[in-house]
């Protein structure tokens, strides 16, 4: 396979702090003989693990470039054992835009995996990621939202690999973050993510959904900020110990009747909100026909019992967008309930 095109403007194995950029020729109509310049800090000190976190695999979610523009400010390479490597705007074009994909070639980053160094820009980002930076990696840590469409219950998130060894240590990196909530999640979309790229390389990955809605919050970046700091403790590239916190509320997604899906374009009720109990059969949302008035509403009920995880964040809804996520609080632990989703 050919090289990447993508060059970092960093040495990956000096010693120090060093924020520089992974330069990607572009020639556009703005700029003939341009580049996409994607920041990105190295902070490396001795010898110990390297640990990968990425914000704005979307563009359009925050938090992750919010806590990690932070963190790449701030960390010093005195706190450091190992090599940690800072991405806060890894769809660095999509970032720019405010977009979830990049305005350049419709790119859904997340779904491009392993990507190719011959094709759009933005499989040529995810190549870089998987041919370059993962194999570096032994943590990672990717930082999502919601983004402009969804709002979410604020989660770390894991899928569970197969070998019992890396789930267990995916578990235990998840709880160490320390978000108000701990998600096992059932993907309907799972092609292509960098999440499959990392775990299929045998990586200690934990994701979140952190809010939503196209911005952060103060609550929002907290648990970002906090949750990025444990996860550098939990991996011993950083000093120190998690210090105590509430456990996070164990959830898991044991399958598609957890998602509620539109069936008709309209206006949207919400009639239960983040993190309201619902059972099975309950009204959570109606759609009312905003064409017309004294037309149709059509309810949508909880397919099971649980929490409600995640909404559609816009007032008005589409046939096939996601309208809600139900999810099931596991009351004995993380342990043998969360099995593969068959
Ligand atoms: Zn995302």
């Amino acid at each position: 396979m050919r090289d990447s095109l993508i060059t970092p403007t960093v040495d990956f194995t000096r010693e120090g702090v060093q924020h520089g950029f992974l330069s990607l020729p572009h020639s556009s109509d703005a700029s003939a003989w341009g580049a996409i310049r994607i920041p990105l800090t190295v902070v490396r000190r001795g010898h110990g693990p390297t640990v990968l976190l990425t914000g704005g695999n979307h563009g359009d979610e925050y938090e992750g470039p919010v806590a990690l523009s932070k963190l790449a400010g701030s960390l010093q390479a005195e706190q450091v054992t190992g090599c940690v490597i800072i991405i806060p705007f890894l769809n660095y074009p999509a970032f720019k835009a405010g977009r979830r994909t990049s305005p350049i070639d419709a790119g859904n980053l997340n779904r491009l995996f392993p990507g190719n160094p011959a094709g759009t820009v933005t499989e040529k980002i995810a190549d870089y990621v998987e041919r370059y930076l993962l194999p570096m990696a032994d943590f990672v840590l990717d930082i999502h939202s919601g983004g402009k469409t969804l709002d979410f219950l604020p989660f770390a998130a894991i899928h569970l690999p197969d070998d019992p060894r890396q789930q267990a240590a995916c578990e235990a990196a998840m709880l160490a973050f320390g978000a108000p909530y701990a998600m096992k999640i059932l993907e309907l979309d799972s092609v292509g993510m960098l999440d499959t790229a990392a775990e299929s390389l045998g990586k200690v990955f934990v994701s979140t959904e952190l809010g939503g809605g196209g911005s952060s919050t103060a609550a929002s970046v907290a648990i970002a900020d906090r949750g990025v700091r444990r996860f550098l403790m939990h991996a011993g590239v950083c000093g120190g110990r998690p210090g105590p916190l509430p456990p996070s509320v164990l959830l898991e997604m044991p399958g598609a009747a957890c998602y509620t899906t539109c069936e008709a374009d309209g206006l949207l009720e919400m009639t239960r909100d983040l993190g309201q109990a619902v059972k099975q059969g309950d009204v959570i949302a109606r759609v009312h026909d905003g064409t017309r008035t004294g037309g149709a509403v059509q309810a949508y009920r909880a397919g099971l019992d649980g929490v409600l995880a995640a909404r559609h964040f816009p007032g008005l809804v589409k046939s096939g967008d996601t309208i809600a996520v139900v999810a099931c609080e596991v009351p004995q632990g993380i342990g043998p309930r969360l099995n593969p989703v068959k």
